[in-house]
């Protein structure tokens, strides 16, 4: 499987990473070996002193495709789970600096907690899901679906031009603004309308 993952799907947090907000969606890679499931802990990277949260829901393909009409693409995932894209921030800016791919900055080992998933016929409008995380107990970010650049239905349609999608490949769609660095003994708690998805230590 795969994880793709959607970078400045959200205003806010395009203008607070000094970003443009962009007029197509952009996407990059994560590999399998950067996801923890169950609530394990990560462990901070001794490669970078600046780790931040990014806060998104996932989505996860139930249906091969390549592609995909926008019209059709709700039919190509079925659940919903929240994840954590953890970017070596500083890392990161050298590599935009140079001009250089993101990978050292957000492919590495454990840069992708995801929670369980669920149906998402749980909710009643996709374009309509409040999140949100807390760190030790005070809430850092909040998000909610409506706020996307490009929904869920757009950005399936744009990355099956150029990527297939298999079953059981996720999509990070991106964080909204209040993205911060994490620090060791730092307790995450990931929320879908709030019910708590995700819970774990940076140790
Ligand atoms: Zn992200």
């Amino acid at each position: 499987m795969k994880i793709i993952a959607i970078g400045r799907n959200y205003i806010e947090h395009a203008k607070e990473l000094n970003n443009p907000v962009p007029k197509a969606p952009m996407f990059f890679m994560k590999p399998e070996t950067s996801i923890i499931r169950n609530n394990n802990p990560f462990f901070y990277p001794d490669f970078s002193k600046d780790v931040h949260y990014e806060t998104e829901i996932v989505i996860k393909i139930c249906k091969v495709g390549k592609n995909i009409e926008e019209k059709f693409a709700n039919r190509y995932y079925d659940e919903i789970g929240i994840g954590i894209d953890f970017t070596a921030r500083d890392l990161q800016n050298i590599c935009k600096e140079k001009g250089q791919p993101w990978e050292i900055a957000k492919a590495f080992d454990g840069a992708a907690p995801i929670s369980e998933f669920v149906p998402k016929t749980n909710f009643p409008d996709l374009n309509n899901i409040n999140f949100n995380l807390d760190i030790n107990g005070n809430t850092v970010q909040n998000g909610n679906t409506k706020d996307l650049i490009f929904n869920f239905d757009t950005l399936i349609a744009y990355v099956s031009r150029f990527v297939t999608l298999k079953i059981g490949d996720l999509i990070f769609t991106g964080t909204p603004a209040g993205v911060g660095q994490v620090k060791v003994g730092d307790k995450l708690s990931a929320s879908i309308e709030n019910n708590l998805m995700l819970d774990f230590e940076v140790k």
